[in-house]
């Protein structure tokens, strides 16, 4: 049930997994990561505490890298399974894609993705996002803008926040009926589902509004809304206790 992404110079995975922790308040059965790194994507993901993750990590280490994804899960489409637990990555292992949240319509976009040649590997409701989200990178070469087409065909509640290997320093978010919020750091930029995540690193916080998208870069972000209109940003300052 929380979410973290990370653009910056740090490491990726130190990152997603302090504020995983951070977040591991709100309850959840699985969890898993994602990092860009020479081009490529990697990814570990695990049934139970983050401990179970940690523990993956020592033994099948990821590349270090400066953009990474992260997520604990609350299952509600298919049970709390490694193969289940987010990411979910596309058939070419390009786009890796995490989720809060549920889309109400993926049993109609899995029946068609299944017809286009797609394999979905899990019992979710989540991976449907990033099969169509490689669809639509392959047509535009813009992440953001294949996250803004992929949500409009998307019914329910979601906070998504997905990465590409072929855009190795962004990191994309979207909204609807599901908290996200962007931290705005000097040179680097982070995602969560709540500030507590990235409290640490900086206190520039965006709530990002509803049924829109941002695209975080290491130099700044852009909002927008589904249609792609560039929307009003909210900038604020987080200025409670973080140790709270
Ligand atoms: N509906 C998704 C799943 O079951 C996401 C659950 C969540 O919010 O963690 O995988």
């Amino acid at each position: 049930c929380g979410i973290v992404g990370y653009v910056g110079s740090q490491s990726a995975l130190d990152v997603v997994l302090a504020g995983l922790k951070r977040l591991e308040y709100r309850g959840y059965d699985s969890a898993g990561v994602a990092v860009l790194a020479d081009g490529s994507l990697a990814a570990a993901k695990k049934a139970g505490k983050l401990a179970n993750l940690e523990k993956e990590l020592v033994d099948r280490p990821l590349p270090a890298g400066a953009t990474g994804i992260g997520h604990t899960r609350w299952a509600t489409h298919g049970g709390p399974t490694d193969t289940n637990a987010h990411p979910h990555l596309d058939n070419a292992g390009r786009v890796a894609v995490v989720h809060n949240g549920i889309i109400e319509n993926f049993a109609a976009l899995r029946e068609e993705l299944a017809g286009r040649g797609h394999v979905l590997a899990s019992e979710t409701d989540t991976e449907v996002v990033s099969h169509l989200l490689a669809e639509e990178y392959s047509a535009s070469g813009d992440l953001a803008e294949a996250m803004r087409l992929v949500c409009r065909r998307l019914e329910g509640a979601f906070t998504l926040v997905a990465a590409h290997a072929d855009e190795p320093d962004v990191v994309v978010g979207a909204r609807r009926n599901s908290p996200l919020v962007v931290g705005v750091g000097e040179g680097e930029a982070f995602l969560a589902s709540d500030v507590s995540a990235f409290i640490a690193h900086t206190r520039s916080a965006i709530e990002l509004g509803q049924d829109q998208v941002v695209e975080l870069r290491r130099d700044g972000v852009t909002v927008t809304d589904f249609d792609g209109r560039p929307a009003d940003v909210r900038h604020y300052h987080v200025d409670w206790d973080a140790s709270a």
